[in-house]
């Protein structure tokens, strides 16, 4: 740390991504990517004279995105907001909307980085406790009178609350953002985007990294009133107005182009999570019901840290947490059904191992 950082920013305690290693060619499943590449629309659209196109900046409105993600969700344009990664929209909600007394609600097991931007802006956390089994009590959430951050499905449990009770929730904190992080609704959820014309406190994010195959094109969006996207867009256009490059601005239009083959590459994802729920279940394991592009397992014959180890001693990368509270879980990615086999095969081993 240099003398000249502000002691604000001393103690930053920052988001620490899953690890990418390069010294060899691992089954990832520790970061929630997709198995599948984008789709052929997305592949022109960025191999076209987009790239000559480069010297130029970005349409700053991102107008043809909007108007797409606006079509396929039914609302209007002026309800939606684009960033570069859903972590954008959350950075800039906590910015934004945490309130004079700058307090802000989640759950105390959840995306990390929630913890993260609440640090950034001095923002006091309460940090909800879940339920013994892991799933958030919506009761909790009732009158706060505080900014509230709930990701649908949660990670890393993938559990789900309901639209009722996220609308109960979303309407007894009228006086609060109410921001539902949707990265993974794709998979199995239930979305609360109708709710947003119901509710001007409500606000919807969305990425294209889990769903949409596209982690590295950095692409996410908001859905709300159209107040809370003039707040974001004043925020966006006074930090940094060109947020998306041009070739994920055209990529996010062709994907939405081909949207079935997204919501195909989805119902193969659950078809593999069935797979891997089902022979991880005969092995011995506990999982929470998940409803999302990973599951969340432990076992009595090995610890969560000892099987992280093991499994990526035999190339599988999966992501384990060191939290008391889930320190015997895995949590892993739903990839390939042969990336699954892989992985059905290596704790099979395992398990001989250590008997
Ligand atoms: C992956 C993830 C995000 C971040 O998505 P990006 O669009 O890649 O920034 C946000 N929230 C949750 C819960 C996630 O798992």
């Amino acid at each position: 740390m240099s003398k000249f950082l502000k002691n604000c920013y001393a103690n930053l305690d920052a988001y620490v991504p899953g690890e990418q290693p390069k010294d060899c060619e691992y089954i990832k499943l520790n970061t929630n990517e997709s198995p599948f590449e984008p789709s052929e629309s997305v592949i022109k659209a960025v191999n076209s004279d987009e790239v000559k196109n480069l010297r130029l900046y970005s349409d700053p409105t991102a107008s043809a995105l909007k108007s797409k993600i606006s079509e396929l969700y039914g609302v209007n344009s002026e309800n939606v907001y684009v960033a570069n990664g859903s972590d954008d929209i959350l950075n800039f909600s906590f910015m934004a909307f945490s309130g004079e007394s700058k307090q802000a609600v989640f759950p105390e097991i959840s995306y990390g980085f929630y913890k993260v931007f609440a640090n950034l802006y001095g923002i006091e956390s309460e940090m909800i406790p879940l339920k013994e089994d892991f799933s958030i009590d919506y009761k909790d959430y009732l009158y706060k009178n505080k900014f509230i951050i709930i990701a649908n499905p949660n990670a890393p449990t993938g559990l789900t609350l309901s639209v009722k009770e996220i609308e109960e929730i979303v309407k007894t904190n009228k006086n609060n953002v109410v921001l539902i992080d949707e990265a993974y609704v794709d998979f199995g959820g239930e979305s609360v985007v109708p709710l947003t014309k119901k509710y001007d406190n409500l606000l919807v994010s969305m990425t294209f990294s889990k769903s949409r195959c596209m982690a590295g094109a950095r692409l996410g969006f908001a859905i709300g009133n159209k107040e809370l996207i003039k707040d974001l867009e004043l925020i966006k256009y006074s930090t940094n107005p060109y947020n998306i490059n041009r070739l994920t601005l055209v990529a996010g239009v062709a994907a939405l182009e081909e949207n079935d083959y997204y919501m195909d590459r989805c119902k193969e994802i659950i078809k593999n999570r069935e797979y891997t729920e089902k022979e991880l279940k005969k092995l011995g394991f506990t999982l929470t019901d998940s409803k999302t592009n990973f599951v969340f397992a432990q076992c009595d014959f090995i610890d969560g840290e000892e099987l992280y180890k093991r499994l990526k001693a035999k190339g599988i990368l999966v992501r384990h947490f060191s939290l008391e509270k889930i320190k015997n879980y895995n949590r892993i990615t739903i990839g390939t059904i042969e990336q699954m086999r892989a992985l059905i095969n290596a704790i099979k081993e395992i398990k001989e191992e250590v008997k």
